[in-house]
């Protein structure tokens, strides 16, 4: 059997981090198994259709390489691929009178005001309102009659009131209900159009869909679709819910998370590559500890049944550092071009733009960090000349200030300013004092930076900036120190 799966995303928006997972633990289910993923954009509620999303969830797709190999744009022979297109050909209400015929479904034509008559019943923190039957008791004639009057109508599924329901997940086990606690749902509306969770039944089992991956969320609706298997007599597909995604204080994700949608982290400096690795940790982990994985290792490693029950974090300091590695590992072309309009946002004057792109490109974990690391460069920062001290490097505010006194007139006369000329100009005045590389190097790059941290040394810096720049942050050091 070729195992069959789908991301049948409801086109309400942004791709959030939780809805990724579900498309990329699809799409993996099926690759590791030499199988087929499928795209199915189930539109049927109108009244939650954003414009654009749809156009979001291709990009997204595409961006991340779940490719499909059926879809809206990619006939398998199973389409129309797009639910608002299949309620067309007549499918979901063809499939409602196969069940009114069995007695599975029935007419209900109640309306509004006798619905809001029903008790209610409050099932998990919800208010629901149990259908009583009522329209289940018309006859047949009564019901064509109100079918020839052009009576509004909407189809129900008619679930015993006595008894259990169970189904399967591969993750949580069997999973047991009474009867009595679930609805008679809607499967056609008044508008002709089918419920969510009717149409997703219908086309799993017309598509031949093997696995069913999405959010637990889903699992209490589950014994309502394993009902309708059933009523149908039909074979369920074989059930994964996946664990939840909380935030770092174990709350569940959300859009005030700020960071969980797919477009918002790649605004935020992130590499594809990296949100697609990180995101396939949440909840699944491989038998080793290993945790970088393109995408073609993890269709390797992949294996369904090693996802995790337990809630995941989805921790943003993780993701940065996964970040990190995979610019550090990016071939320098790429990583130019994408580090470019962060350099020159902070750096105007006329750099070398790519040995700077090369300090950094080890030191950072985002792109947007690129501009605080590199704008000492434009501009020397005020600095409390209290940097001077460095214990390890055994300088303070004299040993500098003689250190760049001495070096002053040397770096006027130096004509190569390139970082190996002066870097020996630097190693000579070392030799003559007799001190530690750091007691030299560590003032130096004090002065020309500002900074306590930089992205290169003393001598690399001063290449870049040159010999004016360089004059002239070194007196300036002078200045400060003599005035501490
Ligand atoms: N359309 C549903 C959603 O976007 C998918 C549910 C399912 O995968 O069965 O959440």
């Amino acid at each position: 059997m070729k195992i069959r799966t789908r991301y049948a995303p409801s086109p309400t928006g942004k791709m959030h981090v939780g809805n990724l997972r579900t498309a990329l633990y699809e799409f993996l289910t099926a690759k590791h198994a030499g199988g087929d993923f499928m795209l199915r954009i189930e539109d049927t509620d109108q009244e939650r259709f954003v414009d654009g999303a749809i156009e979001i969830i291709n990009r997204t797709l595409e961006k991340t390489g779940l490719v499909h190999d059926e879809g809206p744009d990619k006939d398998g022979g199973y389409g129309p691929y797009v639910q608002s297109e299949r309620v067309k050909t007549g499918i979901y209400m063809k499939y409602a009178k196969e069940l009114v015929a069995k007695g599975e479904a029935y007419y209900c034509f109640c309306d509004k005001e006798r619905l809001a008559s029903l008790k209610t019943e409050v099932v998990e923190g919800k208010e629901i309102c149990m259908y009583d039957k009522h329209c289940l008791g018309l006859s047949k004639e009564e019901v064509e009659a109100n079918l020839a009057a052009g009576k509004p109508f909407v189809i129900r599924q008619n679930i015993p009131n006595e008894g259990t329901t169970t189904f399967v997940d591969e993750l949580y086990g069997e999973i047991t209900v009474d009867n009595a606690e679930l609805d008679d749902m809607i499967l056609i509306k008044s508008d002709g159009f089918p419920t969510y969770n009717f149409a997703n039944v219908v086309d799993d089992h017309t598509m031949n869909i093997t696995h069913v991956v999405r959010g637990n969320e889903y699992i209490s609706s589950s014994p309502k679709y394993q009902r309708l298997y059933d009523a149908f007599g039909w074979e369920s597909p074989v059930y994964i819910h996946l664990p939840l995604i909380t935030d770092e204080n174990h709350k569940k994700l959300s859009k005030r998370s700020g960071h969980s949608s797919f477009e918002d982290l790649i605004d935020q400096g992130f590499v594809s590559e990296a949100i697609v690795n990180y995101i396939a940790l949440l909840g699944w982990s491989p038998e080793d500890n290993r945790e970088i994985f393109s995408l073609e290792e993890l269709i390797k490693e992949f294996d369904y049944h090693r996802i995790s029950k337990s809630p995941a974090v989805f921790d943003i300091v993780k993701l940065r550092w996964m970040n990190g590695e995979y610019i550090k590992a990016m071939d320098f072309d790429k990583f130019y071009e994408m580090a470019e309009p962060y350099l020159k946002q902070a750096l105007t004057k006329d750099f070398d733009l790519k040995k700077i792109a090369n300090m950094v490109k080890t030191r950072i974990e985002v792109f947007p960090d690129i501009p605080a690391l590199v704008d000492f460069f434009e501009e020397l920062p005020e600095y409390d000349p209290e940097m001077y001290t460095h214990k390890k490097m055994k300088t303070n505010s004299e040993t500098s200030l003689q250190v760049l006194k001495d070096m002053l007139p040397i770096l006027e006369a130096q004509e190569d300013y390139s970082n190996d000329g002066l870097y020996a100009t630097l190693c000579k005045y070392v030799e003559e004092k007799g001190v530690k590389n750091g007691y030299v190097m560590w003032p130096i790059r004090t002065a020309v930076s500002g900074k306590q941290m930089t992205p290169a040394g003393a001598t690399e810096i001063m290449e870049i900036i040159g010999k004016d720049e360089t004059l002239k942050r070194i007196r300036k050091g002078i200045e400060l120190l003599e005035n501490a």
